[in-house]
């Protein structure tokens, strides 16, 4: 009894520059050849490579170009993030909103919410201001 083995390969059908004759290899193998530009041979002998497609070449660029302007905005997010955060001018320390900040003004420097109207020259401690 004899069995037989049906072997499905993902085939590529591609063709020689040079002489056209057609060919085909397996899926991966072409696709590893696309990625790193190696030397192969056509059926008759021909040296041939893949070049990078200028399709290829441009959505690779503006892959980079949108990763870079993604990174920037991010980046933008981040720091407007920071700015908009409000610093207690006593002690340096950043808050994200201002009642958290003047709730630490009263409670760490113990500065009321309201100067009273005699604060006098402590009042510059209590100075709140967003940077
Ligand atoms: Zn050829
Ligand atoms: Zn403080």
């Amino acid at each position: 009894m004899s069995s037989v083995e049906v072997v499905f390969l993902n085939l590529e059908r591609t063709s020689c520059s040079q002489c056209g004759i057609a060919f085909a290899a397996p899926l991966s193998w072409v696709n590893e050849r696309r990625a790193d530009g190696k030397t192969f041979y056509c059926p008759n002998g021909h040296h041939l490579v893949f070049r990078e497609s200028t399709e290829t070449k441009l959505k690779r660029q503006l892959e980079s170009k949108e990763s870079t302007e993604r990174r920037l905005r991010d980046e933008l997010a981040a720091a407007e993030r920071k700015a908009s955060r409000f610093k207690c001018t006593a002690c340096s320390r950043d808050f994200a909103s201002a009642p958290k900040l003047l709730a630490h003004t009263r409670k760490a420097h113990n500065a009321p919410l309201r100067l009273p109207k005699d604060a006098g020259p402590t009042a510059t401690n209590t100075d709140v201001r967003s940077v």
